[in-house]
């Protein structure tokens, strides 16, 4: 049976996510595909082969502006394609230009200067397909992607391995961003644990922290 998962580390001062590498009998996935050049680069070391697919979980920039520098078959949600092609659609002259609340946040804006020493190389791919939730067979090892309520921004998907009983949930259980501050919406955080407590998973892998058992990160939440 196939289970190894790659990951490739959260790094806080670029803030590439954990990124993640699955491969099957016949197939190959990446969860999220990381920001831009420089992290495409790094992860592409690790990987080796460009990945048959890539799973976006949601569209902040971190987990999808990557996706030029793979020859994957990009899968996405309606919401996440329509915020890319609301990025694609501005004529960006520099970073200033995609920072707002309803595309990438101030938090971001020190990342993305990292990321590009010229924001004009920045060049957004549309996803190839818009997926809910899908089950997608790898070759002996199944992935079951999920359409989640989410307080950190609608249309996230998450994903399962049933092989090695990994959960990849992104950031869907992080507040919303509003400038450079988190807000929490515990009434979509509630939904989504709800959601997740019935997935039969053993780690879970968020996109910027260490992976923790599921009794690890079910204690967290147990004063809310
Ligand atoms: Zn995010």
């Amino acid at each position: 049976m196939k289970d190894d998962v790659l990951i490739i580390k959260y790094n806080q001062e670029t803030d590439m996510p954990n990124i993640c590498f699955l491969k099957g009998d016949t197939k190959s996935l990446l969860i999220d595909c990381g920001g831009g050049p420089k992290m495409a680069k790094c992860i592409k070391n690790k990987i080796i082969i460009d990945p048959d697919y890539i799973l976006l979980t949601h569209y902040h920039w971190d987990h999808s502006f990557g996706a030029p520098y793979y020859k994957s078959n990009v899968l996405s949600s309606a919401f996440t394609y329509n915020k890319l092609k609301e990025h694609k659609d501005i004529c960006i002259n520099n970073i200033d230009d995609i920072i707002s609340d309803n595309l990438e946040p101030l938090f971001c804006k020190p990342h993305l200067e990292l990321e590009y020493d010229n924001i004009k190389e920045l060049n957004i791919k549309l996803p190839d397909e818009i997926i809910e939730s899908k089950t997608l067979d790898l070759g002996n090892r199944i992935i079951d992607i999920y359409s989640v309520v989410s307080p950190h921004t609608e249309g996230s998907l998450i994903a399962y391995d049933r092989n090695s009983k990994y959960l990849f949930i992104g950031d869907a259980d992080c507040g919303y961003i509003k400038g450079i501050d988190f807000y929490n919406d515990s009434l979509k955080l509630y939904k989504f644990l709800n959601f997740i407590i019935n997935i039969p998973f053993k780690y879970i892998v968020k996109g910027h922290d260490d992976i923790k058992t599921r009794e690890e990160y079910f204690k967290e939440f147990n004063n809310l």
